[in-house]
């Protein structure tokens, strides 16, 4: 995608390139296909290695989601189902029972012991600096979301709990993102109405009474929505009830489609279909 990027923006075929740019874009690359294995900083706290970003120890044990996913929710398939009769994309049995309001998502791995000890040092620990290995992430998860995307957008915090935690780590996220990608970026197209109580303990239909009604597009900031195809970031996606009520407020904003790309998801969202 990014080798896609840079030529058309050059507007010379690969074989017209003078070689030194060839050669700089290629090295280019492949500095970035190593920034996304091994990533240059440790910045987990872990001991040191030659793989930064994550320790190594924690790296090894995260649990990417590489291999086929569902197209509605992105969740691991066993084998690759292949397009449907339609030549659709596969999707599991909840995604193809009931269609959400947005149209696809992507997480780049599973939420498990492994990816909640970094998320959780974003979200809580004042570790923004996480946010850019994780936009890497969702680069090459969301990548086919990505193409046909116009515009990014974060799931916004409350005001009251922005100014308690002083950053919202989907905007952290998404911002470098946008800017990596050349996407249009919109920090504060939606907006969380009322805080929404900690969805800790409660059930998918809680949590999605929890949050129906809270995600609104200012009526000063439809015209940025209107029409646009946006991919909605957050951290992690439980039972999707959040990413649900985003995408309907976008989508009732005007909104002409809206994905998904997470850092991690749940393995099961059985009270997403509900
Ligand atoms: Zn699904």
């Amino acid at each position: 995608m990014a080798a896609e990027d840079g030529l058309i923006g050059s507007g010379l075929k690969p074989a017209l390139m003078p070689s030194a740019r060839v050669k700089a874009l290629s090295k280019g690359l492949w500095r970035g296909a190593l920034d996304l294995v091994f990533p240059p900083h440790a910045l987990d706290g872990g001991p040191a290695a030659q793989a930064g970003g994550l320790s190594v120890e924690t790296w090894s044990r995260v649990h990417f989601l590489d291999g086929p996913v569902c197209d509605g929710c992105g969740a691991p398939f066993e084998y690759d189902q292949g397009p449907d009769l339609n030549g659709n994309r596969a999707r599991c049995a909840p995604c193809m029972a009931r269609p959400r309001a947005f149209a696809a998502a992507r997480a780049a791995c599973l939420y498990d012991d492994a990816s909640r000890e970094p998320i959780l040092k974003l979200k809580h620990a004042d570790r923004p600096d996480l946010a850019g290995l994780f936009a890497l992430w969702l680069g090459r998860a969301a990548r086919e979301l990505i193409a046909e995307a116009d515009a990014v957008a974060p799931v916004p915090l409350h005001p009251l709990r922005l100014l308690r935690r002083r950053y919202n780590q989907a905007a952290e996220i998404a911002r470098p993102l946008a800017r990596r990608e050349g996407l249009i970026y919109l920090p504060d197209a939606l907006v969380r109405r009322r805080a929404t109580q900690s969805q800790a303990g409660k059930s998918g239909s809680g949590r999605r009474r929890n949050v129906a009604a809270a995600f609104e597009v200012p009526a000063a900031k439809r015209s940025l929505v209107e029409g646009k195809r946006i991919l909605l970031i957050d951290d992690v996606m439980t039972t999707g009830a959040t990413a649900e009520g985003c995408a309907r407020a976008l989508k009732t904003a005007g909104a002409a489609r809206v994905d998904v790309a997470v850092v991690a998801r749940v393995k099961e969202m059985a009270g997403l279909t509900i």
